[in-house]
């Protein structure tokens, strides 16, 4: 749906002839057009957290200097949106990391099994204050690939994360690891590792948009829960630079999950 944006440059000769260039721009048009928005986005999402911020030092200062009561309560907001532009800067950090070695590919032997229980150790706090049951299910042994293994914590932290947060009021989250022999997209070994949450489920109109920096399905939900929107784009990058894959199904009613595939070798 996007025009094709054609560049033309003329040039005479000294002959009396002209020399027609036509060179198409569309891709570097729409890199430019995203990087763009990537920049709007940033700044926007930053300058409400710094808007609240300098806010309420100016009430601090004011009607509120003399009231400990009140002062203790904007504290607390100032500390709240001081952590989220801290996770935003940590996240827009991650996401340039991971870009810049997308090229390189992973070689360290590193036990997925042992990801995934880091990953559901770091998040079973969160889980028990939102009353949802972590289980992991299928293979536990025999799972090394070649992997970065603070990115695959961070892929799994994600997706879990993510599970307990918008898909937690199905009271469980799966998180599932099988071997398929050959997987024909990636036309080799693979591991499969399923997030599966029994939420409310995702409108499968949304499921293209999802991985996209700052999409999120209900914007005010996702603030609410101290979400910076980059989380699945993190994820899809990793996954990537893995040379690996994303799939993501979801029916509204009826939870999602969240499908990577991870070569074995
Ligand atoms: P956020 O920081 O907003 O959580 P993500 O990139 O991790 O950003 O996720 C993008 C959006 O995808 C979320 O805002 C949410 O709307 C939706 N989403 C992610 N995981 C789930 C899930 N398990 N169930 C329902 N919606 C989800």
């Amino acid at each position: 749906g996007r025009e094709t944006q054609v560049l033309v440059t003329v040039a005479a000769l000294a002959e009396g002839s002209l020399v027609l260039t036509f060179e198409d721009r569309t891709a570097v048009e729409t890199a430019e057009a995203m990087r763009r928005d990537f920049v709007a986005n940033v700044s926007h999402e930053l300058r409400t957290p710094l808007t609240a911020l300098m806010g309420f030092v100016e009430t601090l200062r004011g009607a509120a200097k003399d009231d400990p009561v009140a002062r203790d309560r904007f504290l607390a907001i100032m500390e709240r949106e001081a952590g989220r532009m801290n996770r935003l800067v940590g996240d827009l950090l991650s996401l340039s990391r991971v870009e810049a070695e997308e090229r390189r590919r992973p070689t360290t032997g590193t036990d997925l099994g042992a990801v995934l229980r880091g990953a559901m150790q770091a998040l079973a706090p969160l889980a028990e204050a939102r009353q949802v049951q972590l289980l992991r299910e299928g293979l536990t042994e025999g799972l090394k690939i070649p992997a970065d293994p603070d990115q695959l914590t961070q892929v799994f932290t994600n997706l879990i994360e993510n599970a307990i947060k918008y898909g937690g009021s199905g009271g469980e989250v799966r998180i599932s690891v099988d071997k398929i022999d050959y997987e024909p997209v990636l036309r080799r070994a693979a591991l499969r590792v399923v997030v599966a949450d029994r939420g409310e489920g995702i409108d499968p109109i949304h499921l293209p948009r999802l991985t996209e920096r700052f999409y999120r399905i209900d914007t005010h939900r996702s603030r609410e829960q101290g979400g910076t929107g980059l989380g699945l784009a993190i994820v899809k990058h990793i996954v990537l630079r893995h040379r690996g894959r994303m799939k993501i199904e979801s029916e509204k009613g009826q939870g999602s999950r969240f499908l990577i595939l991870l070569p074995v070798s």
